[in-house]
């Protein structure tokens, strides 16, 4: 069962102070719906009722579903009894419901890793990708990135994710660092390119 908790939390805006739920534990398998308002970050968000301001909630959390468990946290927590094949740890929300959709997708995460450094390295400039979602009959990756204000969109060929998909299932030290609640991220990536 999910865990969630009321919280105070002070306005940035207007100063108000109000009370908002605060998720440790969403559990997508006992309440499936859950992941739409993950997916849209619905959950991650409080709103003053004063003056309507927005704001972030990034508190560590552990996300559950049949396909994946994600674990944002700063240090590995203990989720002992969860048995999953594919456990995660990210260090912030978009990073998060990036997991969530990679997986959803039916897509491997460390193949997507892979393939945004190849993405970056064609690109030639060093930008954030976040996995967006697969599109049209040919499954084309689709990344977003930021530049100039701006949130733009890139899409790559399904090829390109199996071809990294296909030498990861080559080496078997990248394999091994996949396995477990572990980290996946460019960090991850680049300690297997040099
Ligand atoms: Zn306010």
């Amino acid at each position: 069962m999910s865990s969630v908790s009321s919280q105070t939390f002070a306005c940035s805006r207007c100063g108000e102070r109000y009370q908002a739920p605060v998720y440790s534990f969403i559990d997508a398998i006992a309440n499936p719906a859950l992941t739409d308002c993950v997916l849209t970050g619905e959950l991650f968000v409080r709103e003053c009722p004063r003056c309507g301001c927005r704001e972030l909630i990034q508190t560590p959390v552990v996300y559950r579903d049949a396909a994946c468990l994600v674990c944002l946290a700063d240090r590995k927590l203990s989720v002992e009894g969860l048995d999953v094949a594919c456990a995660r740890l990210v260090g912030d929300v978009g990073s998060l419901i990036e997991k969530v959709k990679i997986f959803h997708a039916g897509l491997e995460d460390g193949a997507i890793e892979l393939c945004k450094f190849v993405t970056r390295s064609e690109l030639g400039k060093e930008v954030s990708l976040k996995f967006l979602r697969t599109e049209g009959a040919d499954n084309e990756i689709i990344f977003t990135y930021p530049e100039a204000g701006q949130m733009q969109m890139l899409a790559v060929g399904f090829n390109v994710y199996e071809d990294c998909r296909g030498i990861i299932g080559r080496n078997p030290a990248m394999q091994e660092s996949l396995a477990g609640l572990v980290k996946v991220d460019q960090e991850w990536v680049e300690q297997f390119i040099s």
